[in-house]
């Protein structure tokens, strides 16, 4: 079979050198990315069986094995999930895909400082290429369920990969690490130690649905910890011992998960490599029962506004995945929250059309959306940093919500800031204008443009300015389109400068009567 050399893309060049030299001080999460992969790889396969029995693909016994071999210094992550075709490896792996990263790599090149470019760096997700942290060479066997060819995909992380057709490869993927030099004066990290294998994943994906299996040699190092067997040892015979509990978060009491137990749940689910913002927990008993975990991401993705941008969370039936970005269960303007419901009461194989039309997941929705609006009006008392953080990431997706969600519309005003005449820099909510109307001031005044120095340029501006008179600065697409809508905010209206006329002499402090708008 002949193999064949190709180049990777630009950014992923660029990507992979900074993997090879080795950015991210946490080395470690390489593990957590390539067990993220294989566990989305044994739901999808789940799923597509589900929806068509005749898919040739054994999914009795879906598991992810790790496999150590400190001699070789190898370390090989296996799942037999629903593999990739010769088409898709060179797709999915051999380029990124990501638009975000070209807009990162610019910000990196513009970061002059080194820190400043390590921050950037720690923040950005890498996901398969994380394994170029730890090894000089990686090697993907996979097999695409359904196909009977396999494909070997190859890589030192330098600039090619190669590929090549592989008679005989199992179901799914394996990924092969060529482990790096130890180093003498880093024990801590040997990832050819089973012992380090288990506290990694205990510490990154121990809730991670399907068992995660290492055979270890029976002895000292080997079952002395918690975990379940697998087999009957035999006198010598090695033992596969599952790593994690397998135990989904939302299901087990709130005060036994740690925060950074959540946090590492919405990276895995929300392929992100920072930690949430907000974590948000609801359980709702009676008839219709469900829990959900939702999280509040720290920033935009780079995709919000796409058409066919990722929206909503994961549905899970009774701890069994059922779907991604489900729809159904968040308004289009909360499409950046992530995360995960667990409902009771559902068909395991509900579709998505089912789903848009039953009474209770509709009720859900609505309950869901309270929850998510309530936490962030908490968000504002409570931290104020933190909800201008939110405001400045998701603040333009919220305002969608003004227009097409009336019956939360008095939250949703609560919780807006705007730009303003009275701060350079600092936005202002709707109450605080309120509290610094000028007597005799009936209205709330807003001007929409192209962006805030346009606005302040515009002659409407002059006669608010010469009489002190705070106008609300909206640079939003979406803006005109919400202020319109609503109409008024307490009994006040919402007015735009530039409509209209605007008779501001009743209201002028002394009255004269100078100017008209
Ligand atoms: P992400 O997981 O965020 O999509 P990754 O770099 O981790 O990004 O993976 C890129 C893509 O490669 C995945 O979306 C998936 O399509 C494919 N892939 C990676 N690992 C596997 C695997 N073990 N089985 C099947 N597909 C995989
Ligand atoms: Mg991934």
């Amino acid at each position: 079979m002949s193999t064949e050399t190709f180049e990777f893309q630009v950014e992923a060049r660029q990507l992979l050198q900074l993997m090879i030299h080795s950015v991210y001080s946490n080395k470690d999460v390489f593990l957590r990315e390539l067990v993220s992969n294989a566990s989305d790889a044994l739901d999808k396969l789940r799923l597509e069986k589900l929806w068509d029995d005749s898919l040739d693909a054994d999914v009795s016994d879906l598991h992810i094995d790790i496999d150590v071999d400190a001699d070789a210094r190898t370390l090989t992550v296996q799942d037999n999930g629903i593999g990739m075709s010769y088409d898709e490896v060179g797709r999915l792996i051999g380029t990124i895909a990501n638009s975000g990263t070209a807009k990162f790599l610019q910000e990196l090149q513009e970061a002059k400082d080194a820190a400043g470019a390590e921050g950037l760096i720690g923040q950005f997700g890498v996901g398969f290429y994380a394994g170029f942290m730890v090894a000089d060479e990686v090697t993907l066997v996979t097999r695409r369920a359904g196909e009977s060819r396999g494909t070997r995909w190859t890589s030192r992380g330098e600039g090619t990969y190669t590929l090549d057709t592989v008679d005989d490869a199992p179901q799914g993927t394996s990924v092969t690490l060529h482990l790096k030099p130890a180093d003498p004066e880093n024990q801590l990290h040997d990832y050819t130690s089973p012992w380090k294998i288990r506290e990694i994943i205990k510490r990154y994906s121990d809730f991670i649905t399907w068992p995660i299996r290492m055979v270890v040699p029976a002895g000292p190092d080997g079952s002395a910890t918690a975990g379940e067997s697998d087999e009957t040892p035999g006198a010598d015979a090695p033992e596969a011992e599952t790593l994690n509990s397998m135990k989904a978060l939302w299901a087990r009491p709130r005060g036994e998960v740690t925060d950074d137990e959540y946090h590492e749940l919405y990276k895995h689910i929300g392929h992100d490599w920072r930690d949430p913002l907000e974590t948000i927990r609801l359980q709702a008993e009676g008839t219709f029962e469900y829990q959900a975990l939702l999280f509040l991401p720290a920033h935009a993705p780079h995709d919000l506004f796409a058409r066919d941008s990722k929206r909503g969370v994961q549905l899970y039936v009774k701890r069994v995945f059922i779907m991604d970005d489900c729809e159904a269960l968040l308004p289009p303007y909360l499409r950046f929250v992530k995360g995960v419901v667990d409902a009771a009461d559902l068909s395991l194989n509900v579709s998505r059309e089912i789903l848009q039309q039953d009474r209770h997941i509709e009720m859900m929705r609505r309950r869901l959306t309270k929850k998510v609006l309530s936490t962030v009006k908490e968000m504002m008392t409570k931290d104020q940093d933190r909800y201008a953080t939110f405001w400045r990431e998701f603040g333009t997706v919220l305002k969608e919500g003004l227009v097409t969600d009336p019956e939360n519309r008095d939250v949703l005003l609560s919780v807006a800031s705007f730009a303003s005449t009275h701060h350079d820099t600092e936005p202002t909510t709707l109450k605080q204008y309120v509290e610094r109307m000028k007597d005799g001031q009936e209205d709330i005044y807003y001007l929409a443009g192209e962006s805030r120095q346009s606005i302040e340029n515009s002659p409407h501006m002059e006669a608010f300015r010469d009489r002190g008179i705070e106008v609300l600065l909206l640079t939003d697409a979406v803006d005109e389109v919400w202020a319109d809508a609503v109409g008024e905010y307490e009994g006040k209206k919402l007015r735009s400068v530039a409509k209209g006329r605007i008779d501001l002499d009743a209201q002028d402090e002394d009255g004269s009567g100078r100017r008209r708008a």
